[in-house]
């Protein structure tokens, strides 16, 4: 089969330290407690519990004296704080990106501005950065959800590292006019949108695409997005095991693109399976 990989595609360099410095632990350990899935693919999920890798949702879950992971979403403050007191050990697969911007907020909080955070509550990223702050902050999803009374003295805005900077423009241009002082961080990491650049350039050479990651990838779920809206067919599949052979038939050349958190390995079975067709 003539198919043809995005590029860059796959691991962005945060998850893929995180899953390293993982790994490193395991190995170490017969037990890894990781707060939270540490990466969005539940093939990978399944391969690192093989090697001993045990999911908690909360610091409670952890039993005392275990070797603790986080990933590279990052934790905040407090909990890292209540790991460290319980746990034998804490690998910190915290991105670096993401821990810029928890030194931002902190910063900010520290300086008195109110902080404004662009991205989505419920985000373990964000849940991690708020715990940076001392004091209040508001988290907005978009600009439209600005509802301030009064004028502010100081207004700080940083952003989730997924989003969109035509988003962080926007909301900076709204809260200029809100407030005396401004200070804006541009804290959005490329990885991301460099992945969705790259699919839509592949989309002008190819008459289909197949997209592997997990479904429980929402940055998976955008690459396919973007190839259907390209007016492509597009297939999201977990693993090679799903991708069917008729409908290849009457493709002559795929693309293939992989999400954030889909490991090498993964994509590896999908390409060898398409050079055997
Ligand atoms: S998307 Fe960017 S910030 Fe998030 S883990 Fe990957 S490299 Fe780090």
């Amino acid at each position: 089969m003539n198919f043809v990989i995005a590029n860059p595609t796959g691991l962005c360099f945060g998850v893929r330290r995180a899953i390293e410095y993982l790994e490193i632990a395991l190995h170490e350990n017969k037990s890894v407690y990781a707060m939270g899935n540490p990466i969005h693919n539940p093939q990978e999920v399944e391969r690192l519990s093989r090697l001993g890798l045990k999911v908690a949702s909360s610091v409670a879950e952890i039993p005392g004296g275990a070797a603790a992971f986080i990933r590279a979403h990052g934790l905040s403050r407090g909990k890292h704080a209540e790991l460290r007191e319980k746990c034998r050990m804490v690998i910190d697969g915290t991105c670096p990106f993401v821990r810029n911007v928890q030194k931002k907020a902190a910063e900010l909080g520290r300086e008195g501005y109110e902080v404004v955070v662009l991205g989505d509550s419920g985000h373990p990223e964000v849940k991690g950065i708020l715990g940076h702050i001392d004091g209040e902050a508001l988290v907005v999803k978009s600009e439209k959800y600005i509802n301030l009374r009064g004028r502010r003295a100081k207004i700080g805005i940083l952003s989730q590292t997924t989003q969109r900077e035509a988003d962080l423009a926007a909301l900076a241009s709204k809260l200029v006019f809100l407030t005396e002082e401004l200070r804006v961080y541009n804290t959005i990491c490329r990885a991301t949108v460099k992945r969705q650049e790259a699919i839509k350039k592949l989309a002008e050479s190819v008459d289909a695409v197949v997209v592997i990651g997990g479904r429980n990838s929402a940055n998976t779920g955008a690459l396919v997005e973007i190839s259907r809206s390209s007016g492509l067919d597009a297939k999201w599949i977990e693993h090679a095991g799903e991708l069917d052979e008729g409908w290849l038939r009457d493709k002559v050349k795929i693309g293939v693109a992989a999400g954030g958190s889909t490991p090498d390995w993964l994509v590896n079975d999908l390409t060898a399976k398409l050079l055997k067709l």
